[in-house]
């Protein structure tokens, strides 16, 4: 008997339980452009823990590849199929379970959208706060498998910093509860957190236990314009004083590029922090005066949330203004924070010898830097030289006492860069761990690890 038709007889015949290579192509790929993918020989949308369960101990037992996914919003490859592997996707499994506003926690099914969840949340004067940029579309089970990022995680923290416990699918089919729902929690080794950015190899989560935390108040936002990126990342770092929940960079490539497509005033400079501070209101003069020490051309802030959009904005369209120019491959590094003016001028450098723009932008609070390489739609050479610009990015950051990643996960693009910036001993006692959970390497192989 095929394995699809043993799993279709063990899962019973009102499973999602498809093999149609039209559909199951469409579940192979993240958003990762240059990311290998096969076609799996079938995909699962499940709809339980128990049925995961029983697809998985067939897969365990028949050595056949278990690839999870999410809502497939990744950018690092972790989630496209590899030959012959069967997917199993989380979507359906979007059942907000309960909202409990005097513990401030939420149950959720893994594939429910992290935007569906905040409003949801917003009912009980509640927030679920991490906030990737992909938060309208991307599910909370990937973001606790990538640890997941995103603005306002300069002051609330990733992903992680937000689950409580977890229920996870083991690659023996086992069906485990890890963590608890309590707020504290120092109970025996934390294996709830070594889940956390385990990019579907150890297990698959099916349901999250998540903080909520009292809805923050409308923040102030401060623009700020600097005639260097340099300038502006030496007043990132004196700006965190302040506690913000939002403080990002854009450099002037990028500005450029927004301003050719929707002029907003920053053709004269070099770079612009944009922050908000959502508690202390009041301090957004003291933050101007301290810009003023790094030759601050220009500086606004406002009160009024319905400023807030505009003065975000060339912040939102950083990413869409440089996709405009060409095909794009977007980097994700992150520095110590006092390393950021280095890491652009090298990463400046580095956009001249190999003859393509590389715009910059990123989460300057927390040193999560998103340096963007353009190259022209269907000129081969370019997007050979934009890959290697893509590692050498990469390498540039570890050696500054940065990391290969910092939040869009390791996935299958950057295994090789690991070995980089971790010892061979660690390496070994990751591979150990990974053998603990799936002693079969059936899950998600050829990701995370090398
Ligand atoms: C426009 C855009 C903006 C983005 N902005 C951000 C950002 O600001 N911050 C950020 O961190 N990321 C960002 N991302 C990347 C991406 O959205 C995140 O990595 C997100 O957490 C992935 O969630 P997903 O549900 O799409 O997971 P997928 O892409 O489906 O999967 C991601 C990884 O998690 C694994 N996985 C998924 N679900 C589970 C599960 N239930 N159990 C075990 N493993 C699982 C997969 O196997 C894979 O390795 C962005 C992506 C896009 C396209």
């Amino acid at each position: 008997m095929s394995h699809l038709a043993a799993l279709s007889k063990l899962l019973g015949s009102d499973a999602s339980l498809i093999s149609d290579p039209d559909i199951t192509a469409s579940y192979s790929r993240d958003q990762a452009p240059f990311a290998s993918a096969a076609a799996p020989f079938a995909v699962l949308l499940a709809r339980s823990a128990a049925e995961i369960s029983i697809a998985m101990k067939y897969a365990n037992e028949n050595s056949i590849p278990v690839v999870t996914r999410g809502a497939g919003s990744g950018l690092s490859g972790g989630a496209n199929s590899t030959a012959d592997s069967l997917v199993i996707s989380l979507e359906k499994m979007n059942q907000i379970l309960e909202i409990d506003r005097a513990n401030q926690i939420a149950r959720v099914q893994a594939g429910v959208i992290n935007l569906d969840l905040d409003t949801a949340a917003k009912e009980f004067g509640l927030a679920y706060l991490p906030d990737p940029a992909s938060r309208d579309w991307s599910s909370l089970g990937g973001n606790a498998a990538t640890n997941a990022g995103g603005m306002c995680c300069v002051k609330y923290g990733v992903t992680g910093a937000h689950v409580r416990a977890m229920q996870v699918v083991l690659a023996s089919g086992e069906i485990i509860e890890l963590g608890k729902a309590t707020k504290k929690s120092v109970t025996t080794y934390d294996l709830l957190h070594l889940f956390i950015g385990s990019e579907g190899t150890l297990g698959i989560i099916t349901e999250l236990t998540l903080n909520l935390e009292i809805r923050p108040a409308a923040p102030s936002t401060l623009i700020a314009t600097f005639p260097s990126v340099s300038k502006a990342a030496a007043a990132a770092v004196a700006l965190r004083q302040y506690r913000p929940s939002m403080l990002e960079i854009v450099d002037q490539t990028t500005l450029k590029a927004v301003e050719a497509w929707h002029p907003l005033g920053f053709e004269v400079a070099g770079s612009v922090l944009i922050m908000q501070l959502d508690e202390n209101h009041s301090l957004c003069e003291a933050a101007l005066e301290t810009c003023k020490q790094f030759d601050l051309i220009d500086g606004v802030y406002s009160d009024d949330p319905a400023d807030a959009t505009d003065l975000i904005r060339v912040r939102k369209l950083a990413y869409p203004a440089l996709e405009r120019m060409g095909a794009t491959l977007l980097d994700d590094v992150a520095l110590p924070i006092t390393k950021i003016a280095e890491f652009v001028e090298r990463v400046e450098k580095l956009s001249k010898e190999v003859n393509l723009t590389i715009g910059i932008f990123g989460h300057a609070g927390d040193g999560n830097m998103h340096p963007t390489i353009v190259h022209d739609h269907g000129d081969l050479a370019a997007a050979e030289r934009a890959q290697q610009a893509f590692g050498q990015i990469v390498e540039i950051a570890q050696s500054l006492g940065g990391t290969a990643s910092g939040e869009h996960g390791i996935g299958s693009i950057k295994p090789g860069f690991v070995t980089k910036e971790i010892s061979k001993t660690v390496i070994d006692l990751q591979r150990a761990v990974k053998k603990v959970f799936d002693p079969n390497s059936i899950l998600n192989p050829g990701k995370k690890i090398p």
